[in-house]
């Protein structure tokens, strides 16, 4: 656990964590979340006054920074915001909501709400394609937990689907998919991986139409116990796997099917955002900050 980041301003003094927040999401300023306007806006002043309060004289309304992010109308504290993130951040393998619960003093279901709200800010919207020329991309499924109502059994059939693309030496995006026949595969692939990556994948059939449409594609027959060849492996993506499924086996075990994307995107954030390409835990934090914004998150839609 990274120490020096839990003692530091933002995450002891309120003031300081508003301060810390708006630095990261409004940058150049406060920008009024209800007329996007970035004129005549003060702070408020009085002994009443909540922190981080401002006053929009454009459309004469108040704010704070929480407004219009997944910290919208939510009583917690800021720094208890960023004292979850940190938590959530750091941890590999990510954070129960029970730990959450006993380590930040708030109730379970405060803890529970939490972290899906840091999970949907985690998330990345807009994506552009992953690899490019020269970049050596890793498309690779995996079997995990077990589809509602279906009973146990030997193989894979009773359990979710996940697709990992990872580049090598870069991030990850995973998708929670229906199956490995190609109709599932294909158009993911097809939206997320630059064309002019080389593809690496195992011998599935499905690989092997989508694998043309790639400058190059190396395929592994992991059957016959070919794991390296030359450049050709998935085992960047296997290690992403075993990341993930040793989290969600030993820290969330239950997660139902329509929370396992959320889960995913935050095992995406955290690889995509790892030490070893040079992200720091305070860092991570920051970069989580700039996912909150336009991504409310209410009671209802985080139970539905
Ligand atoms: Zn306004």
């Amino acid at each position: 656990m990274a120490i020096s980041v839990f003692n530091s301003r933002p995450l002891q003094d309120e003031s300081a964590a508003y301060r810390w927040v708006e630095a990261q999401i409004w940058p150049d300023g406060p920008i009024c979340p209800h007329c996007g306007g970035v004129e005549r806006i003060s702070p408020m002043k009085g002994r009443s006054t909540r922190i981080g309060a401002y006053k929009c004289y454009q459309c004469r309304k108040p704010f704070t920074v929480k407004v219009g992010t997944v910290f919208e109308s939510s009583h917690i504290p800021m720094r208890v915001w960023l004292q979850a993130m940190v938590l959530m951040c750091a941890s590999k393998k990510g954070v129960s909501s029970n730990q959450l619960h006993r380590t930040l003093g708030v109730s379970l279901k405060t803890a529970w709400f939490m972290s899906h709200r840091i999970r949907e800010a985690m998330r990345v919207v807009g994506m552009e394609p992953m690899g490019g020329a020269g970049k050596a991309m890793e498309a690779d499924e995996s079997f995990f937990g077990r589809v509602k109502g279906e009973p146990k059994r030997r193989g894979t059939g009773h359990k979710h689907v996940v697709l990992a693309l990872v580049e090598r030496g870069g991030s990850s995006r995973t998708f929670h998919v229906e199956g490995t026949r190609i109709a599932d595969l294909a158009p993911i692939i097809r939206e997320n991986v630059a064309r002019e990556s080389a593809l690496m994948t195992d011998e599935g059939t499905w690989y092997r139409e989508i694998g043309r449409e790639f400058s190059r594609h190396e395929t592994v027959k992991h059957r016959e116990d070919e794991y390296i060849r030359g450049d050709a492996h998935t085992n960047t993506a296997e290690n992403y796997f075993s990341v993930f499924k040793r989290g969600m086996h030993g820290v969330y075990q239950h997660c139902s099917e329509k929370h396992l994307h959320r889960y995913l995107a935050e095992f995406d954030f955290r690889y995509s955002n790892r030490a070893k390409l040079g992200v720091d835990d305070g860092e991570r934090t920051a970069r989580v900050l700039k996912g909150i914004v336009g991504k409310r998150l209410t009671y209802r839609t985080t139970h539905n």
